[in-house]
């Protein structure tokens, strides 16, 4: 059994995730899962602790989490989303949304206040129950969101790959007998700079639309995936057809980042809102500010936590990361 589940692993997304046992709340697990829990739990620490310090020593300002507002990521058009349900609730007579992004209020900020700025942010995406064997979708998690204003979606990814390759050394020098308990010392190996980079419209022609599902079976380190059609802000360029976006795929895990460049110009905003039925109405600041020449031209991403500590730490799924696990499909008593 645990062979089979070592399998399943090896080849995330690729065979059924069927095998892979679902993680239990806190008070059902054994002692020796518990022991494995805050051993996890220890590694969530040191990574959030070493990205959250790398940021701040870079100049990043540190923007406090928001959880309801008019405006969220839309979550559409995007090829990978699955969203069974959109939280809103009325308050003082207005409709607010649970936050599915901090994309909205990054590209607010870094206009108007900082110009380099990140969050640890929680994200509500009510993601179909069949998701909760993938191993890799929680319906609650946290994303390292930043911005940076007039930055080339090179000077991003360039960031993120000394970001990353300075978490894996720390993390082997500092956490060793937690990576080994876990089984990850010697798997878990510092990549080379500058990480490679793939036009997805060009992985599509070679491998088809499984073309994910085979790169990750491929690749031994973290790989870029750039032209990714995809929501509004993201930028896309109308004679050439081409996005100037970008994914970070994690080898047998999958995607943990996407940004991108950004999009500013309120024509251009406006035209791929209609094309793409997004309703202007819940973006109403957004597209003011863009039309006063308030929206600055900024990249950025976002890192997705748990899929990061889930592969640092070895988890089967993603749930492991999380002390209260939020599976889709499945609500705990917390
Ligand atoms: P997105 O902008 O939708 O690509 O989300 C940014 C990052 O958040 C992704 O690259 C993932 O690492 C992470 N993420 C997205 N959806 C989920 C989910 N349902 N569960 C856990 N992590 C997620
Ligand atoms: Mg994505």
């Amino acid at each position: 059994m645990i062979k089979e589940q070592v399998d399943v692993r090896k080849d995330a997304l690729v065979l059924s995730r069927e095998l892979v046992e679902m993680p239990r709340p806190l008070e059902l697990l054994s002692e020796s899962e518990i022991e494995k829990k805050h051993c996890i739990s220890r590694v969530m620490t040191y990574v959030l602790k070493h990205l959250t310090s790398q940021f701040a020593s870079n100049g990043f300002e540190w923007l406090l989490p928001v959880i309801l507002s008019q405006s969220t990521d839309p979550l559409w058009p995007d090829q990978c989303a699955s969203i069974e349900k959109r939280v809103e609730l009325e308050i003082y007579g207005k409709t607010v949304r649970a936050t599915a992004s901090m994309i909205i209020h990054k590209l607010v900020a870094c206009s108007i206040i900082s110009p380099k700025l990140f969050s640890l942010s929680p994200n509500v995406r009510i993601e179909k129950s069949e998701r909760g064997t993938s191993g890799v979708h929680a319906y609650e998690f946290t994303q390292l969101d930043f911005e940076v204003r007039n930055a080339s979606s090179r000077d991003i990814r360039s960031f993120v790959e000394g970001v990353i390759c300075r978490l894996i050394e720390n993390l082997k020098e500092d956490m060793g007998e937690e990576l080994l308990y876990l089984g990850r010392y010697d798997d878990l190996r510092k990549p080379r700079i500058p990480f490679e980079l793939y036009d997805k419209a060009e992985l599509e022609k070679e491998y088809g639309v499984q073309w994910e599902k085979r790169m990750l079976c491929e690749i031994d380190y973290p790989v870029w995936v750039t032209n990714l059609p995809r929501e509004f802000y993201d930028f896309e360029d109308f004679q050439s057809g081409k996005w100037d976006n970008y994914d970070l795929l994690l080898p047998q895990y999958g995607e943990v980042l996407s940004g991108g460049k950004r999009e500013f110009e309120f024509g251009k905003i406006g035209k791929k809102m209609e094309r793409d039925n997004v309703r202007k109405e819940n973006y109403s600041l957004l597209l003011r500010l863009a039309e006063e020449g308030r929206l600055k031209p900024s990249a950025g991403a976002g890192i997705g936590i748990e899929r990061l500590v889930s592969w640092i730490t070895g988890a089967k799924h993603i749930g492991e990361t999380q002390l209260f696990p939020k599976i889709p499909g499945i609500v705990y008593d917390l």
